[in-house]
């Protein structure tokens, strides 16, 4: 199977490669992959062990059904690695790459996966910073990542190989055969196809998060404001004022961001809550954060805010890819490696 699709406007495919979760702070009060799950949590189905259905009548804002069992997907894994155009791919979106729960090879096997997909850019997003800090920071990823790389060289490779069947397609839109076969592939560390993104709602996890980010390696870091929940104010953090130079795309040199001596904050997303229970945010915390951006040099993307007033045709009082101030802001690094 391929990726699938995604309604995430910043991206163009998702790779939910992992399932379940579990609540880490407020943001994730009206988690949207929990209502997701709540559908598909019976007796064989996919979320069957990973999701316990809430007692009834306790309404969507205290659905807290996650068991905190993740699981890797195996069937899922190669999926990247059967996808030949290059895209924008969302990792986990509906779980956490990082959680508790998933034991360190599970993510070495999804890092092994991305490496050998260089085409692709991955867009990871995490609420869980310091599982992340401490992962990248440890001594064994690049080993196990390289190992992994060795294995699916030898095996998921060879699958794709045969199930195409012809030399005609002997790159199948990763890395070479020949290449992954003599294990010549490793595009470095940190993979230069990764984006980095952390979760942040207010400005203490802000601080937090940013922290943890900051001294994280990464070749292009990001922060998620959604669901903005309070006002930021990051002029205490390094965000990156490297100049805008085209929209909405922004070129970006990864592999000078890549220095882990010159940390900064490369990508700001930011959005209000959807969906039923939402907590409204306030336009000016993105006015206030668009204005941040711009001083900085720093790509801005406001995927949603809300609406002031109620309308029948749109009763979630939520707009998607707002004008603010005259215009919409939509702006996205775009990495030349
Ligand atoms: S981390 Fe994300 S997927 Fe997990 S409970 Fe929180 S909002 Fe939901």
């Amino acid at each position: 199977m391929s990726l699938q699709k995604t309604g995430i406007p910043y991206l163009e495919r998702v790779w939910n490669v992992t399932r379940g979760c579990s609540h880490c702070g407020p943001a994730c009060e009206n988690c949207y992959a929990e209502r997701y799950a709540k559908r598909f949590c019976g007796r064989l189905k996919d979320y069957e062990g990973t999701f316990q259905p809430p007692p009834p009548f306790q309404g969507f804002a205290d659905v807290n059904g996650w068991t905190g069992r993740v699981e890797l997907l195996e069937d899922k894994l190669d999926e990247p690695l059967r996808t030949r155009k290059p895209a924008r791919i969302g990792v986990c979106f509906t779980s956490d790459l990082f959680h508790e729960s998933l034991p360190d090879e599970a993510i070495d096997r999804v890092f092994a996966v991305m490496a050998l997909c260089p085409q692709q850019t991955f867009v990871l997003l995490t609420k869980r910073w310091k599982r992340m800090h401490e992962w990248f920071t440890s001594e064994r990823p690049l080993r196990e990542v390289r190992e992994d790389i060795a294995y699916f060289a030898e095996h998921i490779g060879k699958i794709v190989w045969d199930q195409r069947g012809s030399e005609r397609h002997n790159y199948f839109g990763c890395a070479r055969i020949g290449d992954i076969s003599n294990r010549r592939v490793f595009p470095g560390w940190p993979l230069p196809n990764v984006w980095l993104g952390v979760t942040a709602w207010d400005q203490p996890s802000f601080d937090e998060a940013a922290g943890y980010l900051l001294r994280t390696p990464a070749a292009l870091r990001w922060w998620s404001y959604e669901p903005a929940l309070g006002p930021v104010d990051c002029t205490r953090i390094p965000i990156s004022g490297r100049g805008v130079e085209s929209e909405p795309l922004i070129q970006v040199n990864a592999l000078r961001r890549a220095s882990v001596f010159a940390p900064h904050i490369d990508w700001i997303v930011a959005g209000c809550e959807s969906g039923p229970g939402r907590r409204p945010a306030q336009n000016d915390w993105f006015r206030s954060l668009r204005d941040q951006c711009v001083e900085a040099g720093v790509p801005f993307y406001l995927k949603q805010s809300n609406a002031d007033t109620f309308c029948l045709y749109n009763p979630a009082y939520v707009i998607e890819k707002p004008f603010l101030d005259g215009r919409q802001w939509l702006q996205i690094p775009e990495v030349r490696r």
